[in-house]
């Protein structure tokens, strides 16, 4: 399994950390090792003094699928998530201005929060473009976002990300995060919700 991330996909997000939109997808990869899950605390790596959260859909793969085109991308999936894509932020600035990869930023251990659960789209009425989802970090609402506001659709996304890597079944799809991105540090509490369900909760040490 793998994970597939989106870079600046929403463009107030994009804004607030002073990027550019970029003209198509911007993708990195995290490994398995990454994930945390069913609602596992989450360690702030002693390495960074600036780990930011970022809240975005997640969307699981049920097929393979190599050189899908966008208009056929829709069958690649049913199963909707939320995850927290964690970002050692003064780690990814460094490497960004010295134009090396940003694994160590983005790839570590727990970097990848999953949802407990997975909906059916169709439960959460069958458009992933018309989809609400928010964190909330002790009990404030800290990011709300739509993915009508993504630069590019999730069949897109699959499709951009399909031409250079295959699909696998249960590979998963992190869509990009709206704006609001912040700092966590220990003793918060963060819980992501989508629609009116809550997703993960979880506190950081
Ligand atoms: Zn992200």
């Amino acid at each position: 399994m793998k994970i597939v991330c989106i870079g600046r996909n929403y463009a107030d997000h994009a804004a607030e950390l002073g990027n550019t939109v970029p003209s198509e997808p911007l993708f990195f990869f995290k490994p398995e090792s990454a994930v945390l899950h069913q609602d596992h605390p989450f360690t702030i790596p002693e390495w960074t003094q600036d780990c930011h959260y970022e809240v975005e859909l997640v969307v699981r793969l049920d097929r393979a699928a190599k050189w899908i085109e966008q208009g056929h991308a829709s069958r690649c999936y049913t199963q909707i998530g939320l995850g927290l894509d964690f970002t050692a932020r003064d780690v990814q600035q460094q490497l960004k201005k010295a134009g090396k990869p940003w694994e160590k930023a983005k790839a570590f251990d727990g970097s990848a929060v999953l949802s407990r659960e997975w909906v059916p789209l169709t439960e959460l009425g069958g458009d992933v473009q018309d989809l609400r989802f928010s964190l909330l970090k002790n009990g404030e609402v800290v990011q709300e976002g739509h993915t009508a506001d993504m630069l590019f659709p999730v069949d897109a996304l699959i499709a951009h990300v399909s031409r250079y890597s295959t699909w696998k079944t249960g590979d998963l799809l992190f869509t990009g995060t709206p704006a609001g991105v912040g700092p966590v540090q220990s003793g918060d509490h963060l819980e992501g919700r989508l629609g009116g369900r809550t997703m993960f909760a979880l506190d950081v040490l």
